[in-house]
């Protein structure tokens, strides 16, 4: 199936649960499991045999996400204690990757006493402190090396390269390695490195990162390498996709040229975006100096993602034909809307000044690209408004996992 075709598919199998659902059931987040798996299955299968895929489960902790995307995944990348403790519930057997900066002391015991896959140091004091514990485990630097500054310049979101609270300095990486080499530091086991530097690259930028990420930390001797997530997801184009078999054809001639190399990456956004939908109802319409306004349940507080990068999140409209009330339907005069939420604040915009001709109330929307980065970095008690229901779309073929909380309805 084309990207274009899958999209359509999973948005026709959202619209129809929408559809049935009372008005005062939404706002929901719907996540679409068989999409997901879909996406899974062919981001692994573009992948070369020799690179592990982590998922860094901050882009969406779900519980349900989580577990489907377990068959495609070598583990989770957790970046706090309470990542760490989730997931090991969730998935007591995964492998997972602790990183994060700023490990509180009391995490540090607790993950090292339990032991992960890997840990991903992110300083010298980490170094310092996880060796303090006594405790073995298999470390990953986290390294700002400042390679490539023009080709992350272009990054949407750009976490090294320069000044940054994230990895260390190659001055402080070489500090480590000297520490490790010491006798209090000899349970700590040296596996490589590891380096996220940006987000938001195209596959061709993600290689020219890679490449030079992996020359650098094998010259210093690294038989491992994690490279990090920050796989493109364009939002004004739901069905277009990172372009995972240039970029799996590109590892592919990077481990041939490091033979024996064992090669890692962590993407979020770019694994869980497409499977999540944001559906809701036009509250009211209003013209206002020439310009239409429709304000939706819910908003920004639900849905907080088009808000922090500034772009407007792309839907479609069910259209509802009932009005049951015996005034006029509020409906857009223009061409353009602007969707707002039912915050009283200007920021609180969800697609502003969008094309969306003749928008009444009563109207449902579907947002579309909501399941990374959207409900979980959302400020829920911003103004006491009810929270949205959550709705698991499965395969009636496959089970559907045990809901640990109530608010949530799993169809088939
Ligand atoms: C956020 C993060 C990721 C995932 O980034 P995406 O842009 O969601 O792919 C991977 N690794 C680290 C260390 C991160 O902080």
């Amino acid at each position: 199936m084309s990207a274009e075709a899958a999209e359509a598919a999973g948005r026709n199998r959202v619209a129809e649960h929408v559809a049935a659902l009372p008005a005062d059931a939404l706002p929901a987040y719907l996540y679409d499991l068989p999409a997901l798996r879909e996406h899974a299955a062919a981001v692994r299968a573009a992948l070369p045999a020799g690179v592990e895929l982590h998922y860094a489960v901050k882009a969406n902790p779900d519980t349900a996400l989580l577990t489907a995307l377990r068959p495609f995944v070598d583990g989770y990348e957790v970046s706090s204690g309470g990542e760490w403790a989730h997931v090991r519930t969730v998935l007591p057997t995964a492998p997972l990757a602790f990183g994060g900066p700023g490990k509180t002391p009391a995490e540090v015991a607790e993950v090292a006493a339990a032991g992960v896959h890997r840990w991903h140091v992110e300083s010298v004091q980490e170094l310092y402190r996880l060796a303090a514990t006594g405790r073995p485990a298999d470390v990953l630097l986290r390294a700002n090396p400042g390679l490539a500054a023009g080709r992350l310049a272009t990054a949407a979101l750009a976490m090294g390269g320069g000044p940054s609270p994230f990895g260390m300095d190659p001055d402080d990486i070489g500090e480590c390695l000297r520490l490790l080499r010491r006798p209090g530091f000899d349970r700590l086991r040296l596996r490589g490195i590891h380096a996220h530097l940006a987000s938001g690259l195209d596959a061709e930028d993600q290689l020219a990162t890679a490449e030079a990420v992996v020359a650098w930390a094998t010259g210093l001797g690294a038989a491992e390498v994690n490279i990090g997530g920050g796989m493109a997801v364009d939002y004004a184009d739901p069905a277009a996709r990172f372009d995972w078999p240039a970029f799996g054809t590109g590892l592919e001639k990077l481990l041939d040229r490091h033979p024996g190399l064992r090669l890692r990456i962590e993407p979020g956004r770019s694994l869980t975006a497409y499977c999540g939908w944001y559906a809701t109802e036009v509250l009211d319409v209003k013209r206002s100096h020439e310009e239409d306004f429709a304000v939706v349940r819910g908003g920004t507080h639900h849905l907080r993602t088009p808000a922090t990068r500034g772009h407007a999140q792309p839907f479609s409209v069910l259209p509802v034909d009932g009005w049951a009330h015996p005034w006029p339907r509020p409906a857009a005069a223009g061409a353009n809307v602007t969707l707002s939420g039912q915050l009283c604040t200007p920021k609180d915009v969800l697609a502003g000044r969008v094309p969306a001709p003749g928008l009444r109330a009563g109207d449902r929307v579907l947002f579309a690209m909501a399941g990374a980065y959207a409900w979980n970095i959302s400020h829920h008690a911003f103004l006491m408004h009810p929270q949205p229901g959550f709705h698991v779309l499965d395969d009636p073929a496959v089970r559907p996992a045990a809901r640990p909380s109530g608010g949530r309805v799993t169809a088939g």
